[in-house]
């Protein structure tokens, strides 16, 4: 980005890796079960569900992490994929009784796939969250 709001920390992240499992369902190169696509974002089913909707979404452009996106990212295109989140979860018919959107970021917020995405959980009242 060129222009950065002052008042926060920017800080260089690690380079994106482009053979990851996320970077290859967006070209087609893995199936997935898809529940929304737009030309900014994709939305499907993980393939290892932890509650009876369990949807992971992710924007198309190339970034890491939470914080990659959030350093990187134009304010239109954070808008659109926080809008597209919502959109899904309406999409889903979850947005009542409600729904968790979550983020892992890096080794201790346990992220394995490097591209970012949100999960999605709903389909039954969720337990606190204990780390
Ligand atoms: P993380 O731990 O990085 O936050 O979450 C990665 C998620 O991606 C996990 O919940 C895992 O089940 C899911 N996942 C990993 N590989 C695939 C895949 O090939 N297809 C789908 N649909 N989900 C995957």
């Amino acid at each position: 980005r060129k222009s950065r709001p002052q008042g926060l920390i920017w800080r260089s992240v690690m380079a994106y890796d482009e053979t990851n499992v996320f970077a290859r369902i967006l070209k087609g190169e893995i199936p997935c079960r898809k529940v929304h696509e737009d030309e900014h974002i994709l939305a499907f089913h993980d393939i290892n569900p932890q509650a009876p909707v369990h949807v992971l979404v992710i924007p198309k452009g190339a970034y890491t992490d939470w914080d990659d996106f959030a350093q990187r990212a134009s304010e239109a295109e954070i808008a659109r994929f926080i809008r597209g989140v919502a959109h899904v979860g309406r999409l889903l018919g979850v947005d009542e009784p409600g729904y968790r959107v979550m983020s892992n970021k890096g080794v201790n917020g346990g992220q394995e796939v490097p591209h970012l995405h949100v999960h999605l959980f709903a389909g039954r009242k969720l337990g606190r969250m204990v780390p």
